[in-house]
């Protein structure tokens, strides 16, 4: 491929891709990233479906230089910021109902973890402190520390690092192209709300704390939209058992699926909800947990506050870019954009794509959508993991200056290899034909290769 690498005698950065040299980054423009080569690169997947206001942006750098020569840290258990108040009302203003608290960390994996911290320290508070166990849905994903992967329902993740922590049941998350169901749309809601209350039933409810889910499936099953009224169904459940309910929309929240929380269009009213990446744009780390204030209470009241606290809680540069960005956000209508754009996105990758040789499925809503390649169309069969399909494909389309998040199924054999498509919000209707377009190729010639 001849590209730039990094040269340095000892290569001491600690990289998860041993055997590839990367290409030296040089600077960004809206969906536009170029190396040191002066290669460009189009971003179709906003990094890790991060870079929400597009790279380069000026106008979100200036607002977080003008914090960070103010105060850059002060730790949130001393003192709180202009930056992180107006951060946290603003978010409360148009979050799901009697989320009114919010908490500032760095990353999507921390605020789940605090996220499941709330729910276990609410019932301790309560006298129940057997409620222990968390439900989370297979496939998904909630982080890579070790109580976040716990839950996730993804097994290759985890094959190095048991024995995890016991206390989380599954259950199956909706997923239309797997569902098995004739009638995914009609039947989905009842079919996985049944699969919820065996689960359920089968534990205990008087052992479950908590059920978290991704209201749109991210990279794990290829941006998997539920059926209608799962979600209704869902709470309903929940709420009898007297179980709480988190909401993970690290990858599908802050305007990507077109609404600024994924959870409002699906009727969603969780207890938490969990925000990240798209939150700060990429330009520092940013993660956000939204609680009741009512739970915080019932805290307070007790043993006097939430347990919980790291370094970089609610530190003011931080929550200093998630204003900026939603200054941004306002001033550019994006989540309107993202909208209107998404919704032509989702058009454009059906057409060019459905027709194609190894293309099962293509899902998703807004600007996050998912292609499942399969071996054989008709049994929905996957390619073997040892042929790396994916890998192969989004290697050659990163060749050609296309940047698209790839997964690798939940487990060999069960579903797929995904390509994740989530460009920046500000993307264009133009941008969006190049990216179909070479995607399009990429996959004819790769499976034509097969
Ligand atoms: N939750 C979801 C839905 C995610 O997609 C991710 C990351 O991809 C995480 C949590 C973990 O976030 P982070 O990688 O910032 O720790």
């Amino acid at each position: 491929m001849g590209m730039d690498t990094v040269r340095y005698p000892e290569g001491h950065v600690l990289l998860r891709h041993l055997a590839r040299e990367l290409p030296v980054i040089s600077h960004g423009h809206g969906v536009y990233l170029f190396d040191k080569q002066g290669r460009s690169y189009l971003d179709g997947s906003a990094g890790a479906l991060v870079a929400s206001v597009g790279h380069g942006n000026r106008e979100v750098a200036a607002r977080i230089h003008e914090q960070l020569v103010k105060v850059a840290y002060v730790n949130g258990t001393h003192f709180t910021s202009e930056v992180t108040e107006e951060l946290a009302a603003r978010l409360c203003a148009q979050a799901p109902p009697g989320l009114d608290r919010a908490a500032f960390l760095g990353s999507g994996s921390e605020v789940t973890e605090a996220a499941i911290k709330f729910a276990r320290q609410l019932w301790v508070e309560r006298g129940e402190p057997r409620r222990s166990k968390v439900i989370a849905r297979v496939p998904s994903y909630h982080g890579n520390t070790l109580f976040a992967l716990s839950l996730s329902g993804r097994p290759h993740y985890k094959k190095f690092f048991g024995p995890l922590l016991s206390e989380v049941v599954t259950t199956a998350a909706p997923y239309p192209y797997r569902s098995g169901l004739q009638d995914y749309a009609r039947e989905g809601a009842d079919h996985y709300a049944r699969l919820l209350e065996e689960t359920i039933a089968r534990e205990g409810p008087e052992t479950i704390a908590a059920f978290i889910a991704e209201p749109v499936i991210g990279s794990s099953a290829g941006a998997a939209v539920p059926p209608p009224g799962y979600f209704a169904q869902v709470g309903e459940i929940c709420r009898r058992h007297g179980i709480l309910t988190i909401a993970d929309e690290v990858m599908c929240g802050c305007g990507r699926t077109g609404s600024f929380f994924a959870s409002t269009p699906l009727g969603f009213e969780p207890d938490a909800l969990v925000l990240g990446k798209g939150l700060s744009g990429g330009y520092v780390p940013l993660s956000a947990l939204l609680v009741k204030g009512a739970h915080l209470e019932e805290m307070r009241q007790g043993s006097g506050g939430f347990m919980h606290a790291q370094t970089y809680l609610q530190a003011p540069s931080m929550t200093a870019a998630g204003v900026a960005v939603l200054d941004y956000f306002e001033k550019h209508d994006l989540v309107s954009h993202a909208a209107r754009v998404g919704a032509y996105l989702q058009r454009r990758l059906r057409e060019a794509l459905l027709p194609l040789p190894g293309v099962g499925a293509v899902e998703g809503v807004g600007l996050l959508a998912g292609v499942e390649l399969v071996e054989d169309k008709a049994t929905k069969r996957p390619f073997p993991r040892a042929r790396k399909v994916v890998e192969g494909l989004l290697g050659a389309l990163f060749a050609e200056g296309l940047i698209l998040w790839p997964n690798t199924g939940h487990a060999d054999g069960e579903n797929g290899d995904l390509v994740m498509v989530g460009p920046p919000l500000v993307i264009t209707e133009g941008d969006v034909d190049e990216l179909v377009e070479k995607l399009a190729r990429g996959i004819m010639q790769h499976m034509e290769r097969r």
